[in-house]
């Protein structure tokens, strides 16, 4: 990858593309380079929805190469949902599509004339910006639809869906799967809006002729590409519980620790979690001839994806994460996998974070405005309010945040604008710092401490107790941040947090790439250089330790069943920064 892409989409005449060399972003992939770019060239004061915001999308490092599991692609900008920096993930094919057209990011830069919405083609012959008017207000999928009738399958697609182009602060950015799905979500902070706002629509990106990356050392590796896979498959997380079940082989574990946070963060465990588990999912589509076993892109060794079909075996939605299974389960007493799965595709085809969606519904039922587990009340809300933009959806669509200002009430589970995610801070207070000291607002994948809190993985630290918290998310935090650059997927954190030679492995993955002697120290010096510039990012658009805080009530209502409140000290989220 030698090349970034620039699209000043409010040139006079008409958007104007520009390809030129990486400069001073040599070396940077993932969210190294989106944060990189977005600290370097964004006024951190700027308005997210303005000219001055970028939207950046960068492959990883080693993304579009061999390596396993390492196909994911960041999106990133200024965040119209937290006022921050943003850094959403997704996998799909097109980060390695666009690896290996050699681009190492593509910048949207400006603002449109307003009202005008754009198609970007990128090719091994260039790149063509054309209007896109006739797809204006089409869901993800039908879009694809349009698409693939057009350029076939073969080419990845980035696109928004309503919910984007309306600029709803909790829209995503679609990624087309192996089967050309828009399944695979850059959810996080409102990108989709930001994408939206430059007036693009979506994005195909085309490999034809294009060959996958080539290591500067081919031995070097490939045999570190076999240890590192033989790692994958070896740990019982990845090798096991994430290819048979998905992530939601998370609900009962979480579920049996307490800290499974039912009703918008009002009980800590919830009585039909059964009915909604990974097992259950599992066993379902496996009768219905679905499919538990999926890689989301090309090259996964873990393959926790899947295919949802329904009872008649047709095809209903991707297998939904276990937080998504959450969000519109347990989170709104919500039981039928049908029902979730509906939710699911409603939230990818409108082009919305699952998260936010969720916990903004979650927030509706105890508004009252819709009664607590009413399912049908649930997809109205997603399909008939946030899908056509009705006054009521456009609160919704702005997540959970925005859903309690609205209505008044002080139970808004979120960080700096943003929605926590399936853990309750209070009986895992690991992931409790995690929410509340992240660049990112709330979000579990930023210091996955639910890995050595609950699933003593890299360890072995007491969840309900504030003691080590710090130490174990400042770690984890450190370390994901440099992984979310390098490429490879989040989940094989948890073979390579176990097993020090998976991790060996993917640091010789990264030598062998480059032809450089990189150590574990160099991934941590990476992981802080990329912490920094977001931190200090964030500091200048204005935020300051009053927003490294948890909403009060988490320190004032118990949780069941444990009865613990989260305890970990001001002083102590303070000192998280301290290395
Ligand atoms: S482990 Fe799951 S999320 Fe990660 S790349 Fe593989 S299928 Fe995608």
């Amino acid at each position: 990858m030698d090349k970034i892409l620039r699209i000043d989409m409010g040139a006079p005449g008409g958007p104007k593309a520009i390809i030129g060399p990486l400069g001073p972003y040599t070396g940077m992939g993932g969210r190294g380079m989106t944060s990189m770019v977005v600290y370097e060239e964004v006024p951190a004061d700027c308005h997210p929805l303005g000219p001055e915001n970028k939207f950046v999308i960068a492959p990883g490092m080693v993304t579009g190469s061999a390596a396993s599991t390492s196909g994911r692609i960041s999106v990133g900008c200024k965040s119209p949902l937290t006022g921050g920096i943003k850094e959403a993930n997704a996998g799909g094919q097109a980060g390695q599509v666009m690896a290996r057209l050699g681009y190492a990011a593509i910048i949207l830069e400006g603002a449109p004339a307003a009202g005008a919405m754009y198609k970007i083609v990128i090719n091994a012959q260039g790149v063509d910006i054309s209007d896109a008017t006739p797809y204006k207000g089409l869901r993800n999928y039908d879009l694809a639809e349009k698409i693939k009738a057009e350029y076939g399958d073969k080419v990845a697609m980035i696109s928004i869906g309503p919910a984007g182009e309306m600029r709803m602060a909790a829209a995503s950015v679609a990624v087309t799967d192996r089967e050309f799905r828009p399944a695979r979500h850059a959810g996080r902070g409102g990108v989709g809006a930001v994408m939206g706002a430059k007036g693009v629509k979506v994005i195909v990106i085309d490999d034809a002729g294009m060959k996958m990356r080539k290591p500067k050392d081919p031995e070097r590796f490939k045999a570190a590409n076999k240890r590192f896979t033989q790692g994958l498959r070896q740990h019982p997380v990845t090798g096991e519980g994430l290819p048979t079940y998905g992530t939601n082989v998370l609900t009962n574990v979480v579920n049996e620790a307490g800290a499974y946070p039912a009703f918008n963060f009002s009980q800590g465990q919830y009585d039909k979690a059964s009915l909604i588990s990974g097992e259950t999912f599992a066993e379902l589509q496996t009768r219905r001839g679905g499919n538990p076993t999926h890689g989301c892109h090309r090259g996964c060794a873990i393959q926790c994806s899947g295919i949802y079909v329904d009872k008649d075996g047709n095809f209903l939605t991707k297998q939904p994460e276990y937080e998504t299974v959450w969000s519109h389960g347990g989170n709104c007493g919500i039981t039928d996998p049908d029902v979730i799965c509906r939710l699911d595709f409603l939230d990818d085809d409108i082009g919305l974070d699952t998260i936010d969606m969720g916990a903004a519904i979650g927030v509706a039922m105890e508004a009252g405005i819709i009664p607590v587990g009413d399912a049908e009340g649930a997809i109205r809300l997603v399909d008939q309010e946030v899908g056509q933009g009705t006054p009521l959806g456009r609160i919704l669509g702005g997540g959970a945040a925005s859903t309690a200002k609205a209505f008044g009430l002080e139970r808004a589970p979120v960080v700096k604008g943003q929605a926590m995610p399936a853990y309750d801070p209070r009986a895992v207070k690991g992931v409790g710092v995690t929410y509340a000291t992240s660049t990112m607002g709330a979000d579990h994948t930023a210091g996955y401490a639910v890995a050595t809190n609950l699933l003593k993985v890299g360890g072995d630290v007491d969840p309900l107790s504030a003691e080590g918290q710090i130490e174990l998310s400042r770690n984890l935090q450190i370390a994901t941040a440099a992984l979310d650059a390098t490429g490879f997927c989040l989940f094989i954190a948890f073979a390579i947090l176990d097993q020090q030679e998976t991790f060996d492995a993917m640091v010789e993955i990264i030598n062998g790439m480059f032809d450089t002697n990189l150590t574990g120290d160099d991934v941590v010096a990476l992981g802080k250089k990329i912490l920094s510039m977001e931190r200090e990012f964030n500091k200048k658009a204005g935020f300051t330790a009053a927003d490294d805080r948890l909403p009060r009530y988490f320190r004032r209502e118990a949780l069941t069943p444990h009865n613990v409140v989260f305890d970990v000290t001001d002083e102590q989220l303070d000192s998280l920064y301290n290395w």
